[in-house]
This record gives C-alpha cells, structure tokens and sequence, in this order.
C-alpha cells in the first residue's frame, strides 16, 4: 500500500477550514489518556430515515424515539457552543436523515455562527438535498457528504429498499455547482453486493471534485447480514484493486479517517478507503459522537452511555455537561477492540455477540 506522511495531510485537510468566529471564553481541551484531542463532533439529529438501507435498517424501520426524546435545537446548540469552547472546530450533523428534520436548516446557520466552529458539515442519503441545497449553502454549511452505494437503479433498489438514484445523482451534481468547498460520496462497499462497482465510482473523480469514499462494512446493520462474513470486504483489499488499476496513483491530503487516500493522475476528484471495521485509524480518532437519543458515545464499538440529555433536562449548569464529557473522554478505550471488549465483559457476553443488541446505525449516526 502506498504510504503518506499522516500528520502533513490532516494539516493541510485543517488549513483548509474556514475561520470561523473566535472563541472569548475558552475551556481546556477535551482530551484523554492516551494522548488524543477530540474536536470533531458528529451529532446524530433525528434517528427517522426515508431510505431502509439493508445494512443500516430493517424493512419496518426501528422502534423510533418520541420527538421529546431527541435532542431540541437549543439542547443540540447548547451542546455545540460548549464543545466549541472546549476545542471542537468541526461539527457533522447525521442521523438518521438529518434532511428529514425540519428545522436542520436553522441548526446549521446556528452552528455556522457559534464562536469556536470552523466548519459544519452534513451526511445525507441525497434524497431531500435538492429541496435544501440552498438554503444550506446560504446557512455556510461547508461539507456534504452523501451516500450512495450503487450508480445501477436496480441495485440501488435493492440495497436501499426505495427508488431514488436518480435524485441521488442530481444531489451530487448540485453539490459540485452550488460550490460547497467539500463534496464527498459515501459507499459501504460489501462483497457480492457493489463490490463489481469499485472502479465505476471511482471513475466519477475523473471530472467531479469530488472525494469517493469506500467504507469498510461494519457490524451494526439490524439484521445482522454481517453475520455470514460473507459481504466484508477488506480496506487492505480494496487499495490493492485501486493501486492495480491506476498505476502511477499518488497519496492526497485527507481527513483523520481517510486514512488511505488518492488521487488518481489527471483526476479532478479523489478516492479515499476508510478501515471502520479494521479500526487502524484509532489512534488518530478525534471524534466526539451524541446520538440522536442524547447520550455522549466515546467510540463506534463502545455500549456505555453517557447521558447528556438527561443531564440537560434535569437543569445541569454549563459545569456539569463539561464535566460529562470529560468523564466520557477520560474513559474512553484505546481502540475499538477494547471497547468492544470491554463491552462485552460488562454485558457477560460473547465479543461477537455485542454489538446485536444495537438496532441500527441510524441511533448512533455512522
Ligand atoms: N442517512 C444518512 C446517510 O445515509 O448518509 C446519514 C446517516 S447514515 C447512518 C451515515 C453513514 O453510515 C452512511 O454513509 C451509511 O452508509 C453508513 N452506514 C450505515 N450502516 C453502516 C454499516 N453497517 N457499516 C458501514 N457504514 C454504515
Ligand atoms: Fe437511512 Fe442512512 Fe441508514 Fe440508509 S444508511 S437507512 S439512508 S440512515
């Protein structure tokens, strides 16, 4: 696999963020015992979702939260002005389909103006951002991501339940010509699903200025078609396909998890392989996750919540909920493994069978 100088492209990744408005009253940053700094923020907004993603989702949906049950945008941007004076610069909003919420125009231009914030960004199925673009534009936010697993109407169907492709399609082009500085794609890329499509997303760098990001399938989908082993499909496998089929590939400046990225010669866009199951980028995580239910998750593979909702509603002071982070933070585990570990002797259980008691990706925001 090729190699890159990690620290060098996460500079230039950060050099890129706007400046955003400067923090008067600033706190210690969040950080653990293991020497890493947390100052990305992924907020889970709304657990619904208008797609049925077979990995993500089961057919019938999961048992939704009661509207009171998620966070409220004052509780979501009473949230984000305390992370931002503790060091967050980068916030995502995800779900769920955080299109799908209301009033995720109004959190974004809120977000956008919170002293400390560099940077908003959002994920999306793509099926509503025609209809948002924008506004969002307008509201600053700065990144879209959208997730498309399949460029064959057919498949896309199959993998997502619903119709749509083309509206996907149309929501990557928008993207491009709004002008968001950052547009990427996102594809779980499974074995005897879209695997035979790497090199055809791929191919949609050549004239986009795009990232397309291959994600590692990973263990949270509802109905445990994980479980066979049969669709994973290795990061390690899918740079060699890369690397062998555009010889003369070079190393690009990236985000922490785009832990391998490329470009390919002559290609407006890039394309990125992103190890989520593997887990070798722990040791760079700077990721803080809230769900959409409200609680702190220190990790990805992790089942202990902190409970920042609750918390909030019982009338906690700004002291409180930064000491809640810090607490989750200071305890958070070396990697995935661990927590996952961890996890598992804490629930008397078998490490495989952990993360089956998680319904979907959609609570906790991928
Ligand atoms: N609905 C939005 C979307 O699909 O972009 C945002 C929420 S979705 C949970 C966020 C990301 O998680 C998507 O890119 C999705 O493909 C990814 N995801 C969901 N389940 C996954 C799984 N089991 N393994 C890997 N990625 C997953
Ligand atoms: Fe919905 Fe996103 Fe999950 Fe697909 S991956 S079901 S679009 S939340």
């Amino acid at each position: 696999m090729l190699n890159k100088s990690l620290d060098s492209n996460i500079q230039a990744a950060n050099d890129a963020m706007p400046a955003g408005k400067p923090v008067t009253n600033p706190l210690p940053p969040l950080q653990d015992r293991h020497g890493r700094t947390f100052d990305y923020v992924r907020i889970a907004v709304i657990e619904q979702c208008n797609l049925r993603c077979t990995y993500c989702m089961p057919e019938e949906g999961v048992q939704f939260k009661e509207k009171d049950m998620v966070l409220s945008t004052d509780e979501i941007l009473r949230t984000v002005e305390l992370l931002a004076r503790m060091g967050v610069r980068k916030v995502r909003f995800t779900g769920g389909e955080p299109l799908v919420r209301p009033d995720i125009v109004d959190i974004v231009a809120r977000t956008v103006a919170t002293p400390g914030v560099k940077a908003a960004h959002l994920t999306t199925n793509g099926l509503l951002f025609p209809k948002y673009a924008k506004a969002l534009r307008e509201a600053g936010l700065h990144g879209v991501n959208i997730s498309l697993d399949s460029l064959d109407e057919g498949k896309f169907e199959e993998i997502t339940r619903r119709s749509g492709l083309n509206k996907v399609l149309e929501s990557i082009d928008l993207a491009v010509e709004l002008g968001f500085p950052r547009v990427k794609i996102n594809v779980v890329l499974m074995r005897g699903f879209n695997e035979d499509e790497l090199i055809d997303f791929c191919e949609l760098t050549k004239d986009k200025p795009i990232t397309v990001r291959f994600i590692e399938f990973m263990p949270f989908d509802a109905h445990q078609i994980w479980e066979s082993g049969q669709h994973f499909a290795s990061a390690a496998d899918l740079c060699g396909q890369i690397e062998r089929r555009y010889p003369g590939i070079t190393t690009a400046s990236g985000t922490r998890t785009e832990h391998h990225i490329y470009q390919a010669p002559g290609y407006a866009g890039k394309i990125a392989v992103i190890p989520a199951f593997t887990r070798s980028l722990c040791g760079n995580c700077s990721r803080i996750r809230v769900t959409a239910d409200g609680n702190i998750m220190n990790c990805l593979y992790s089942e202990q919540p902190y409970h920042l909702k609750d918390l909030m509603r019982q009338g906690a002071s700004d002291d409180d909920i930064v000491a809640l982070f810090r607490q989750a933070y200071d305890e958070k585990y070396k990697d995935g493994f661990e927590a996952k570990k961890a996890a598992s002797i804490a629930a008397k259980i078998n490490v495989s069978d952990i993360n089956r008691s998680r319904a979907s990706m959609t609570q906790i925001g991928g």
